[in-house]
């Protein structure tokens, strides 16, 4: 993976920079972005610190202007554009479905799906012109399953799969593959917020999980970083779940 350039939204915290730093440490060329500028360039320091090369573009996926000028800019500074790790994604609030106000349902979408989208679209711009890539979308085990109380949430993680799915195929035969990765519950300043840190909501999500422990960003990291390189040639449109079994009961 040396020399690739990969890029990675919500990069600053949680499984984004843990993949950052997991492709960096490889050799890769890694855009940072975020729309924390401070804590994202954190992450380009701590990169920087271990010899690896990044640098941080500040986006708000949501916004289509942005999302443009990120994709052109990792290209004037890099050159091309071989991986697109789209995760930048809310947890919004948890409401029942006929509760779920209507302000919840359009900012968790217009993150988590419409902003998994336009990355897409200007990723797959370059990666055609170049003839290669490989996207890889964090979704989650609540685009596989239902989960009670997160109706936008759960909505927007499904919509993502028909999303990566649909991609493949429209990208099989031109050196682009598109999958999506689905992971339980991982140990990131999501979850301390979701669980307030409090230690029995953290044991009750702990139970969820048949290896009886929470994930860790690095494990998402590590599915991602293999699902972009070589090694996953003939793998393209797969919800590849990193749940410690959660889905499999
Ligand atoms: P996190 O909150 O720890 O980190 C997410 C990052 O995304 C933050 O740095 C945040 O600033 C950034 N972000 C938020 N809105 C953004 C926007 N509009 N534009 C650009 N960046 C934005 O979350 P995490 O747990 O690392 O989650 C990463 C992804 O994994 C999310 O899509 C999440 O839904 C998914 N996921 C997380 C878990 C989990 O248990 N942590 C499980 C399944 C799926």
């Amino acid at each position: 993976m040396k020399d690739k350039v990969v890029l990675i939204t919500g990069s600053a915290a949680g499984i984004g920079k843990s993949t950052a730093k997991l492709f960096a440490g490889q050799g890769s060329k890694v855009i940072v972005s975020d729309i924390q500028e401070e804590e994202g360039s954190k992450t380009v320091s701590e990169i920087e610190d271990l010899g690896g090369q990044a640098i941080f573009i500040k986006c708000d996926v949501a916004d289509k202007q942005e999302v443009k000028e990120l994709v052109e800019k990792s290209i004037e500074k890099y050159g091309r554009l071989d991986f697109g790790v789209n995760n930048a994604g809310i947890e919004g609030e948890n409401e029942k479905t006929a509760n779920c106000t209507e302000g919840n349902w359009d900012r968790i979408m217009d993150i988590n799906l419409k902003g998994a989208w336009l990355c897409m679209k200007f990723e797959i711009e370059q990666m055609l012109k170049q003839g290669s890539g490989a996207i890889v979308n964090v979704s989650s085990v609540a685009g596989l399953v239902g989960f009670a109380g997160t109706p936008a949430y759960t909505a927007s993680k499904h919509g993502m799969l028909g999303l990566t799915k649909t991609a493949a195929l429209d990208y099989a035969t031109s050196g682009i593959r598109v999958n999506a990765v689905c992971p339980a519950v991982i140990r990131t300043p999501m979850i301390d917020r979701v669980t307030k840190e409090d230690n029995e909501a953290l044991k009750s999500f702990e139970s969820m999980h048949p290896v009886g422990r929470l994930g860790e960003p690095i494990e998402v990291a590590e599915a991602i970083y293999w699902l972009c390189s070589d090694k996953a040639s003939f793998i393209t449109g797969a919800a590849f779940p990193v749940d410690g079994g959660f889905t499999s009961r």
